[in-house]
């Protein structure tokens, strides 16, 4: 018997979270992406004002994406995992 081999990471062009820095209204107090993230993935760039993704990791649970009162977040499910 033998498993498949393949890496998520190879299959990424980017970042699998990204952030409409048009529609985060971190600037404005949210906070409820980095709130959610069990991972602790999403921060605040308190320079912008945005929420980005601080580090790539991601269990692809959604709550970040589902949770934003903008819908500024956009989880990249990558292809294999779907
Ligand atoms: S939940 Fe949405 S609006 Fe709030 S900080 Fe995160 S990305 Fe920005
Ligand atoms: S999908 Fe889950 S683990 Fe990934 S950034 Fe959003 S809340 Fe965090």
């Amino acid at each position: 018997m033998s498993f498949p081999v393949f890496s998520i990471a190879e299959q990424r062009s980017s970042v699998p979270v990204r952030i409409d820095e048009e529609k985060c209204i971190a600037d404005k107090g949210c906070t409820v992406c980095v709130d959610v993230c069990p991972l602790d993935v999403l921060a605040i760039d308190l320079s912008k004002g945005k929420a980005y993704m601080a580090f790539d990791e991601c269990w692809y649970c959604m709550p970040c994406e589902k949770d934003c009162p903008t819908g500024a977040v956009q989880v990249d499910i990558p292809y294999l995992l779907r």
